[in-house]
């Protein structure tokens, strides 16, 4: 990775990170599974990524996890959960070569029941 992707990188998961920290913050979406879907996705691209703040975004997203995980539940369709645009956006500046996960084509909150 050059300087400049470096650097576009670094704002692309800066921006993710807080489109998260967002979603966490509302109750009802902590434990939404799509959330739980697309922090857990992130965690697994987050692995092999050489940038000085991954390890730490990755502390918060474990985090997230976990609290998630002990009252996970099934999509109560908001539409604040998956960050479908930013998330793509780090798939495709991050992992090129990677076919999409299923969190990009996977359940969605904002599919009109909120
Ligand atoms: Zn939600
Ligand atoms: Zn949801």
């Amino acid at each position: 990775m050059d300087h400049q992707a470096l650097e576009a990188g670094s704002a692309a998961l800066a921006e993710i990170i807080d489109e998260l920290a967002r979603v966490h913050g509302v109750r009802k979406c902590m434990g939404c599974e799509c959330f739980l879907a697309v922090v857990q996705a992130i965690d697994k691209e987050l692995a092999p990524i050489q940038l000085p703040q991954a390890s730490g975004f990755r502390a918060d997203l474990r985090a997230w996890l976990e609290q998630g995980q002990t009252r996970p539940h099934g999509c109560l369709g908001c539409a604040v959960c998956l960050p479908v645009e930013p998330y793509n956006q780090f798939v495709t500046r991050f992992s090129r070569s990677a076919t999409r996960t299923d969190a990009a084509d996977g359940p969605t909150c904002a599919t009109g029941r909120d």
